[in-house]
């Protein structure tokens, strides 16, 4: 019996929303971080292979000094001139196709989620939309209602008349635009779905869904809240992957490393179409520590080749995954591009990730089924890293 931690169970339960879930058998109660590690109560260190959003690292030095020195000079809103959010918006629109060109900045990847809706219905007059099965875009009203892995889940009151969902089988969104009694808004897609199970989409999906949606007059979102900032290794965005070009790209979790921002990046007509009059403000979106933390944030991803580093030490972890494949029938899967991978196994996979947490490695369960192991480290994980994580895993699936 830990009693520290049955009391902060018990405070949280009395005290927080129950629905609030908790990672793990055994509770973690970590009082610090250091890039790819965290620390519990009692100084134990653990290998965090699953937390994206510490991209740069836990507690990066530099991002750290960039949000003190802001924070005692001045943090204000959008409704005063400021050098950094425009500082911050060169940069990141110099990360993404010329077309996609206007930033906003908002507080939450669902916040994103949430304005790259209006920012469609504004462009397109129309309502409907498509969405990939089991995919997660956040937790508002609007949200709720394009995730079909809430609204389909338990609690869920299934989807709501104006969205649609596609299967990860190629053609199906074209079959779906073929059938829509009314205009279409837009498609949503992760480039690379995460929830779902840490899904490589087909060859071709993307540009065939991407094309259709366009012909059909909507506009394509892409979700790049976890695949982005250089995560899969290959490309700064996985929609590069594909070789396609989205009208609205979303991005949260990884920009702030912890601080919550949420971006959305459009084309110019888009964003015109938008500006009908109604006055948009966010009070804390684009406000200037919130903006000295993003650019540093880029800064570091770019002068520390982060991505090369995705590419290469992601490599090297899979291929110690698929050598642990042959002597180990339980796994059925290994998949996934740079620090963005899963594991599938052939039953739930929640006891394997329990076990690594014990021995001191931080995994996910992932899928609709809670079969894949999600490994999505900070981008500093390293090579020495990545051979713990194999030999450990290969300990529990050996001791079943
Ligand atoms: N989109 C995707 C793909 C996500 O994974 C998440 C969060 N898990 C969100 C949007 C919502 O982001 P937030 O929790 O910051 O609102």
């Amino acid at each position: 019996m830990n009693t520290r931690i049955d009391l902060l169970m018990d405070r949280r339960q009395r005290l927080l929303g129950r629905n609030l879930s908790v990672a793990y058998e055994k509770p973690l109660h970590v009082v610090r971080g250091s890039m790819q590690y965290l620390y519990d109560d009692e100084g134990r260190q653990y290998l965090d292979a699953y937390n994206n959003v510490a991209h740069v690292g836990h507690c990066h030095p530099k991002v750290v000094a960039a949000g003190q020195r802001q924070m005692e000079v001045l943090n204000t809103n959008t409704r005063y001139l400021g050098d950094l959010i425009l500082e911050y918006a060169e940069k990141l629109t110099a990360t993404l196709p010329e077309s996609l060109s206007v930033c906003f900045f908002i507080n939450s990847g669902s916040e994103a989620n949430e304005l790259a809706i209006r920012l469609a219905r504004a462009h397109t007059k129309a309502r409907e939309m498509i969405v990939l099965e089991h995919a997660y875009h956040g937790n508002t009203t609007t949200c709720i209602d394009i995730s079909p892995y809430k609204h389909d889940g338990a609690g869920g009151e299934s989807a709501p008349a104006w969205v649609h969902t596609a299967r990860l089988d190629s053609g199906h969104v074209v079959e779906i635009i073929q059938k829509l009694e009314a205009p279409l808004c837009g498609f949503i897609a992760e480039s690379m779905p995460s929830v779902a199970g840490q899904i490589v989409l087909p060859d071709g999906y993307l540009s065939q869904a991407y094309d259709a949606v366009r012909r059909a007059g909507g506009v394509c979102i892409a979700d790049e809240v976890q695949t982005g900032f250089g995560r899969t290794g290959t490309h700064f965005y996985a929609f590069e992957r594909y070789g396609v070009v989205p009208d609205i790209v979303v991005l949260g979790k990884p920009i702030g490393n912890g601080h919550p921002i949420g971006a959305v990046i459009t084309t110019r007509a888009i964003a015109d179409s938008f500006d009908n009059g109604m006055e948009f403000f966010s009070t804390f979106g684009g406000n200037n520590v919130s903006c000295a933390i993003g650019l540093k944030v880029l800064e570091v991803v770019q002068e520390e080749n982060l991505q090369a580093h995705a590419l290469r030490v992601g490599q090297h972890l899979l291929a110690g995954l698929h050598e642990l494949k042959p002597r180990h029938e339980v796994i059925h899967e290994i998949r996934g591009s740079g620090f963005f991978l899963g594991v599938e196994l052939a039953h739930e996979a929640g006891a394997v990730v329990n076990q690594m947490r014990e021995r001191g490695i931080l995994m996910g369960t992932e899928g609709p089924l809670h079969n894949v192991i999600k490994i999505r480290p900070p981008m500093p994980f390293s090579e020495m890293d990545a051979d713990r994580l194999v030999s450990t895993l290969a300990e529990v699936l050996i001791r079943g």
